[in-house]
């Protein structure tokens, strides 16, 4: 490389007011000591994308702008999610930048890792993932649910990077495929791996909050899982329809006992069987109903085409 790589990094920030200085103080440093080592270049810098924090997010991101232009940000009209935000970050960046490093506010991701990801870069990679080494500061429950998510979600047939949430490196030309993706039901950890290119991994230890609490609750995770599956993959359907030629061969099967026992003068009005199918067959069509439900609610939402975020301010200069 003859001229040393420009970098951005994009913060996505939800009610970040007790995390963002530091955390700004943190990768300010790390840019700087990247800079001495000639690893990138003194025109790198930090884009924090406020989405929509009801809090004093935004006054923090402009007074850090203030003291140092290095930090830059946006800000969406409402709050519209982590990934949406992330991809707003990104979008801003793109052809602003030789690649974009994308990390949570929180400094949960080990800062340091993104020199091992630059260097990775400088090697000719174009995205390189951030992978958690351990778990250990994560509660257990968080710990236990986290994996049964990543295990659902490969039995279902979507193709993620394990233990790894949405700190990596994209290059420009990795910017401009994302860019490509019009869907609505945004999983970046699902679309990214399709972009292809050269990837690699650094491994690093994941810390605990610097500040402020966890925005990701039970339920936000898990309908974070449910869409990262039905987004992705119709194997739901598929197992709704095997399930359906199981019961199929299994009616065949009790439509034979039902006449030995009719033609044998031995049927006796059966209120527990008849009871048990009503409630499994009512039961079975409830869950084929929800799974179609699911992906006509998805079709629903993409024809719609509304755009996917609108940046109402910018602090770019
Ligand atoms: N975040 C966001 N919008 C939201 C929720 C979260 O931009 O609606 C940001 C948040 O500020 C943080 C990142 O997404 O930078 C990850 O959130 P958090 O650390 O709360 O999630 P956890 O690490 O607990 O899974
Ligand atoms: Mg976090």
């Amino acid at each position: 490389m003859n001229s040393l790589p420009v970098i951005a990094v994009v913060i996505p920030c939800y009610n970040e007011e007790a995390a963002l200085p530091i955390t700004a103080k943190q990768l300010l440093t790390t840019l700087q000591g990247m800079v001495e080592n000639d690893l990138i270049s003194s025109d790198s810098y930090i884009l924090c994308c406020n989405d929509g924090s009801v809090d004093r997010t935004w006054k923090v991101i402009e007074s850090l702008h203030q003291s140092d232009h290095r930090i830059k940000g946006v800000s969406l009209a409402h709050n519209r999610g982590h990934q949406y935000a992330l991809l707003a970050g990104l979008m801003t960046v793109r052809g602003h930048c030789d690649a974009a490093i994308s990390i949570d506010a929180d400094l949960q991701d080990d800062v340091n890792a993104m020199i091992d990801m630059v260097k990775r870069f400088r090697e000719g990679y174009e995205i390189v993932y951030g992978v958690r080494a351990s778990r250990a500061s994560d509660s257990w429950f968080k710990r236990t649910t986290a994996r049964a998510f990543y295990t659902l979600q490969k039995k279902m047939g979507l193709d993620t990077v394990y233990d790894h949430a949405d700190y990596r490196l994209m290059s420009n030309r990795a910017l401009d495929i994302l860019s490509e993706y019009g869907e609505s039901n945004l999983f970046l950890r699902g679309i990214i791996p399709q972009i292809g290119l050269s990837t690699s991994i650094v491994t690093y230890d994941r810390h605990e909050r610097v500040a402020g609490e966890s925005k990701y609750p039970l339920k936000k995770m898990l309908s974070f899982s449910i869409d990262g599956i039905t987004s992705f993959s119709s194997r739901p359907i598929r197992m709704i329809l095997a399930l359906g030629l199981m019961l199929l061969v299994l009616d065949v099967a009790m439509g034979i006992y039902v006449s030995i026992a009719y033609f044998g003068h031995d049927a006796i009005p059966g209120w527990t069987s008849l009871m048990l199918s009503v409630w499994f067959l009512g039961s079975i069509t409830l869950i084929g109903l929800g799974v179609v439900g699911e992906y006509i609610g998805k079709i629903f939402v993409e024809v719609k085409h509304r755009p996917r975020y609108y940046i109402s301010e910018y602090l770019i200069d």
